[in-house]
């Protein structure tokens, strides 16, 4: 049968990424619905032309005209705003992709998921900054959500083929980014490029400057709260450079489970797009003679204090991760920009967090999608002071 498939975030690394997974299955395997982006009107009208997709959404409507003329002639029915991107999550399909960046996903990605059916989630940051309204809403909806992220996705797949119950605590590995080695004082003046060259995975500019900084650990460990339902104490994070073992779980009896592979977001993207079967990844396979060590170390929480802010937000609860969220997108898109420099980035979340924590207690209602997006809007204003002040 046919499964058909949208993608939010197409144009990105894990939209490009599972659009090659479809690329190489047999023909009739999967009907691509709808496909989304926020700006790349030319990608996007490739893809869709390249996927005979029903419909495209474009966020940006600056680029409008642009798409309209690049996919004229053809029967792709073109949606243009945000509310286009929750028009294209609402369209019939049996697996949604959720690979837009940030937390502009939320509402498309809440939309697939009120769908009841198999979401792919790469889009951690809406989890972080709506962690519970989001599961309650795949309860409710009996969604099946399959982690994407690869340490996610390496502990559903052990906790799906082992008993869930006797479950220690979970071990998320982390590459360490490309500053592992590096000083607190080297990272004083490291520069955009080095922070965007991570040394074992290739990942939209986002996502790499929060593996230098170790946010995306932190989002990570959020991610895996709500995913999982464990508390900070039950979830620790150990950096492993080699990226091959991609996270762990420990029970009771002293057995440690784990999910390996190489580091090719193709393997978690074919298990969520396949599930419940196995599907083929073109990855490299590992071969286990070649691999000559595999190393572990403790994170260090004075050099990247993003990881040390993530773990206490998750601890405050309450609107406490949106903030946190929100701050690091703010500061992640200055330091981009060229406005600050790196370890600014974590001075912005940490003075955001402290100032809307101490006129808010974090006390808004985190059940409340709403009141999450007006928290998410109030914390980039004062990350946005912050980033002008400095
Ligand atoms: P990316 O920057 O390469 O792509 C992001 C996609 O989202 C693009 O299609 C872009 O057009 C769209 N987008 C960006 N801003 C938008 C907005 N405001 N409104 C609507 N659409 C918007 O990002 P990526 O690296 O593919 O990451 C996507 C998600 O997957 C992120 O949440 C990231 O944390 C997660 N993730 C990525 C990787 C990876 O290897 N790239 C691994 C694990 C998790
Ligand atoms: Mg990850």
């Amino acid at each position: 049968m046919t499964k058909r498939v949208t993608i939010l975030g197409a144009t990105g690394s894990i939209g490009e990424n599972t659009l090659d997974i479809i690329r190489r299955a047999e023909a009739g395997t999967y009907q691509v619905v709808a496909l989304t982006a926020n700006q790349n009107a030319e990608a996007l009208a490739a893809h869709a032309k390249d996927f005979n997709a029903e419909f495209v959404a474009l966020a940006d409507p600056t680029h409008a005209k642009q798409l309209e003329a690049l996919l004229q002639g053809t029967k792709i029915e073109i949606g243009i705003g945000p509310n286009a991107l929750i028009e294209a999550a609402k369209r019939q399909a049996d697996f949604t992709m959720a690979a837009i960046i940030g937390a502009a996903g939320l509402e498309p990605t809440l939309a697939a998921v009120a769908q009841g059916n198999h979401v792919g989630l790469a889009n951690k940051e809406c989890l972080v900054c709506a962690g519970e309204p989001f599961m309650a809403a795949v309860r409710e909806s009996g969604a099946v959500l399959l982690p994407v992220d690869s340490e996610h996705n390496a502990i559903f797949q052990v906790l799906e083929s082992d008993q869930p119950k006797g479950v220690k605590r979970l071990i998320l590995t982390a590459s360490g980014g490309p500053f592992r080695e590096k000083t607190l004082e080297d990272l004083q003046t490291v520069t955009r490029e080095n922070a965007l060259n991570h040394p074992v995975w290739s990942m939209g500019a986002k996502i790499s400057i929060d593996s230098a900084t170790l946010m995306n650990k932190g989002l990570e460990l959020i991610e895996a709260s709500y995913l999982f339902n464990r508390p900070s104490a039950e979830i620790d994070v150990i950096v492993h450079p080699q990226s091959i073992i991609h996270s762990m779980v420990e029970y009771i009896d002293g057995s440690v489970l784990a999910q390996l592979g190489s580091p090719d977001m193709r393997t978690p993207i074919a298990y969520a797009l396949g599930w419940p079967a196995r599907i083929a990844a073109p990855v490299e396979r590992l071969d286990f003679t070649q691999i000559s060590q595999l190393t572990f170390f403790a994170p260090d929480l004075v050099k990247f204090p993003a990881l040390r802010l993530a773990r206490e937000a998750l601890e405050a609860g309450g609107c406490a991760p949106c903030v946190l969220n929100a701050a690091n997108e703010q500061a992640v898109a200055a330091f981009l920009a060229g406005r600050i420099q790196f370890l600014d980035i974590a001075r912005i979340v940490e003075a955001t967090l402290e100032r809307e924590g101490r006129s808010r207690q974090f006390s808004c209602a985190p059940h409340d999608v709403a009141a999450i997006i007006a928290t998410d809007a109030s914390a980039r204003r004062t990350a946005d002071d912050h980033i002008v002040t400095l």
